[in-house]
């Protein structure tokens, strides 16, 4: 997998554009917002999105969504159906959160915990991981160690879980037994900071890497 971490809107969140090497064919995983940086870094790459693809609902991951889709022709694809809420309530969000004005929008296809997602010649696992929100999802690229977790997992952190229908034990529960099996040696793109991989932060992140938690 080649990818470019585009940070977007002044939360600062990791949009990043991913493709196959072999096809050039990408998806852009959660465009927040900055069309225009997105759009330039599709340029210079040369590649050729085919997708949009959605951890989650809140807009500094979704925002430029609705545009961008249209923009380029392509379906949205993500998050699981149960952050169908936050999406609907994206125009709320931007106000609340001072954005410009929103579209808002229904993916094309909603995930499911054990799909799979192509992007050219890279097959993505889709890992549904509430807590956060209770539909984000998390795409691994098992073939090359690699996943785009959103708002789940951080280095050295995890995400909130004080919006309406976050819980912290769901999310522990997400991070310990679904993506930490997964394999130490994932590297991984969270949606907000640097990068990191799962043996990192089982070892060394305060919120789950204690025997006791
Ligand atoms: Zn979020
Ligand atoms: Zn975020």
């Amino acid at each position: 997998m080649a990818y470019r971490v585009i940070p977007v809107t002044p939360f600062a969140q990791n949009c990043t554009l991913i493709w196959c090497p072999e096809t050039r064919e990408a998806a852009v995983v959660d465009p927040g917002g900055d069309m225009e940086l997105i759009e330039q870094a599709i340029a210079q790459e040369g590649v050729q999105v085919k997708q949009v693809l959605l951890t989650h609902g809140h807009i500094d991951h979704a925002g430029a969504s609705a545009t961008l889709a249209r923009q380029l022709g392509v379906s949205i694809i993500g998050p699981h159906r149960a952050d169908q809420f936050w999406l609907d309530g994206l125009e709320q969000q931007s106000a609340m959160f001072g954005f410009s004005q929103v579209e808002g929008f229904l993916p094309d296809r909603w995930l499911e915990d054990g799909e799979q997602v192509q992007v050219g010649n890279l097959t993505l696992d889709v890992v549904h991981c509430p807590g956060h929100t209770p539909g984000h999802v998390v795409f691994v690229d098992k073939a090359n160690q690699m996943a785009q977790v959103g708002d789940v997992l951080f280095q050295g952190s995890i995400g909130r879980t004080d919006f309406p229908q976050g819980d912290h034990a769901t999310l522990i529960d997400s991070i310990k037994n679904k993506l930490f099996p997964l394999g130490d040696e994932i590297r991984f793109v969270p949606g907000h900071g640097p990068e990191s991989t799962f043996g990192h932060e089982r070892k060394t992140n305060p919120y789950v890497s204690g025997r006791w938690g």
